[in-house]
C-alpha cells in the first residue's frame, strides 16, 4: 500500500514526479542513456540546467539582478557560505533566533564577522516568531530562518526593514508568494519542497557580492560559481533534474499562488481538529506564528501518544512523529501533499 507521507524530510514529492523521474533513470527522452549516466556538460543536461533556472525566475519574478545557483553541501553549508561571501570581521548580521536552524547559522556566522541576535523565542523552546524588536542600522544583512522545520512556526510578517534580508526558505520555499525584493539571499536544501537531497537553491543578489576582503576557496565563492554557471564543477545532475519535474508541476498547479491557497486550506484542516478536539492540543503558543508546511501538536494526555501513533500508522500515515526536542506528533504537509492526504489524517483523529 501507497503509504501518505508526512515526513519534514527528505520529503513527499507529486506522485507523477516520481514516475517521470524513474523513467528517467532509465531512458530520458527516448535518448538511449540514464539520467544518471549523461556528462554534466551534455546538450540535455544544459537544457535541464536551463529549464529549471528559467522555472525558478518565472515561478518566484526572479530578475537579473539575482543569480540562481544550484550547489551542493545542503543548507547547512549555506550557513557560514552566506557569512564568508557578505561579511568581513569587523561587520554585522543581525539574527532573529527562531528555532535549531537559525542557532546553527548563528554559531556558523560567528566564525567570519560580527553577530547580533535581534529577537530570540529560544526560552520559550522556540514555540513562537518574536514580533517586537528593533533592527538597528548598519548590519549588513538580517538573517531569518523563513519556517522553522523543526518546532512549526514559520514567519508571516517579514521585517520591516531596507537591510536585505538573508532567509533560510529550506522548508517553506515556493509555497506562498514572497517580496522577492526584500531579499538578499535565498537559499534552500531540496528535500523538503523541491525534491531529492543533494541539491541546495541559492538566489543570490549580485551586486552583494566581492564586498569581502577574505581570499575565498574557488568552491566557496558565489561568483565562481555564478561565473560557470552553475557547472564550474559537477553539479547534482540528478536531483536538479528532479527539481526541474517538481517546478513544472508547481507551475502545473498554477505557481505559488495557487499553492499558497492549497496549502491555507490544506494546513486549516488540520489545525482547525487540533483546536476542536480536545484529546489534542497545538504546541506554538501563538496561533499567528503557526507553519503552513510542519503542523505540530501533542495528546493532552501524553498516556494517549503511542495509541493515536499506532492508529495514524494503520492508517497509512508515515513520519507523523514530532522531533525529539518538541516531542508529540508534527505532520509536515509540504506542496505535494494533496488535501485528502490531510482528510486522512484528520479522520483518525476525529475517530480517536
Ligand atoms: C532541513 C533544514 C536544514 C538543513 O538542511 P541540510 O540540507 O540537511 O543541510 C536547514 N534549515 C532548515 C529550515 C531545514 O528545514
Amino acid at each position: 500500500m501507497k503509504k501518505i507521507n508526512f515526513s519534514a524530510g527528505p520529503a513527499i514529492l507529486p506522485a507523477s514526479v516520481l514516475e517521470e523521474a524513474a523513467d528517467a533513470v532509465r531512458d530520458l527522452n527516448n535518448s538511449g542513456l540514464s539520467i544518471l549516466e549523461i556528462s554534466h556538460r551534455s546538450k540535455a543536461f544544459s537544457q535541464v540546467l536551463l529549464e529549471t533556472e528559467s522555472l525558478v525566475r518565472e515561478l518566484m519574478g526572479v530578475g537579473e539582478e539575482y543569480a540562481v545557483l544550484f550547489l551542493s553541501g545542503g543548507a547547512s553549508t549555506q550557513f557560514f557560505y552566506t557569512a564568508m561571501n557578505l561579511l568581513n570581521p569587523e561587520e554585522t548580521a543581525g539574527f532573529l533566533d527562531t528555532g535549531a536552524w537559525s542557532a546553527k547559522a548563528i554559531k556558523e556566522t560567528k566564525l567570519f564577522g560580527k553577530v547580533n541576535v535581534l529577537a530570540s523565542s529560544k526560552e520559550s523552546n522556540y514555540d513562537h516568531i518574536p514580533r517586537s524588536y528593533t533592527i538597528p542600522e548598519g548590519l549588513k544583512y538580517l538573517h531569518v530562518t523563513s519556517n522553522n522545520t523543526i518546532f512549526g512556526t514559520q514567519i508571516h510578517e517579514w521585517p520591516e526593514t531596507s537591510t536585505p534580508l538573508v532567509a533560510d526558505m529550506s522548508s517553506d520555499i515556493f509555497s506562498r508568494r514572497i517580496p522577492l525584493e526584500k531579499f538578499g539571499i535565498i537559499y534552500a536544501g531540496a528535500q523538503k519542497n523541491l525534491g531529492p537531497a543533494g541539491v541546495t537553491l541559492v538566489i543570490v543578489k549580485k551586486d552583494l557580492l566581492g564586498t569581502v576582503e577574505r581570499a575565498l576557496p574557488s568552491m566557496l565563492d558565489y561568483r565562481v560559481h555564478i561565473k560557470g554557471a552553475s557547472t564550474y564543477n559537477t553539479p547534482p545532475v540528478y536531483p536538479i533534474y528532479v527539481m526541474m519535474l517538481t517546478l513544472r508541476w508547481i507551475k502545473e498547479q498554477g505557481g505559488l499562488e495557487a499553492m499558497e491557497k492549497h496549502n491555507e486550506k490544506k494546513a486549516k484542516l488540520l489545525y482547525d481538529e487540533i483546536d476542536r478536539n480536545p484529546k489534542f492540543k497545538g504546541t506554538v503558543s501563538d496561533k499567528e506564528s503557526r507553519s503552513l508546511m510542519n503542523v505540530t501538536f501533542v495528546c493532552t494526555d501524553e498516556a494517549d501518544t503511542e495509541r493515536f501513533q499506532k492508529e495514524a500508522t494503520e492508517a497509512g500515515c508515515d513520519g507523523v512523529k514530532g522531533h525529539r526536542s518538541v516531542g508529540g506528533f508534527r505532520a509536515s504537509i509540504y506542496n505535494s501533499m494533496p488535501y485528502e492526504g490531510v482528510e486522512t489524517l484528520v479522520n483518525v483523529m476525529k475517530d480517536f
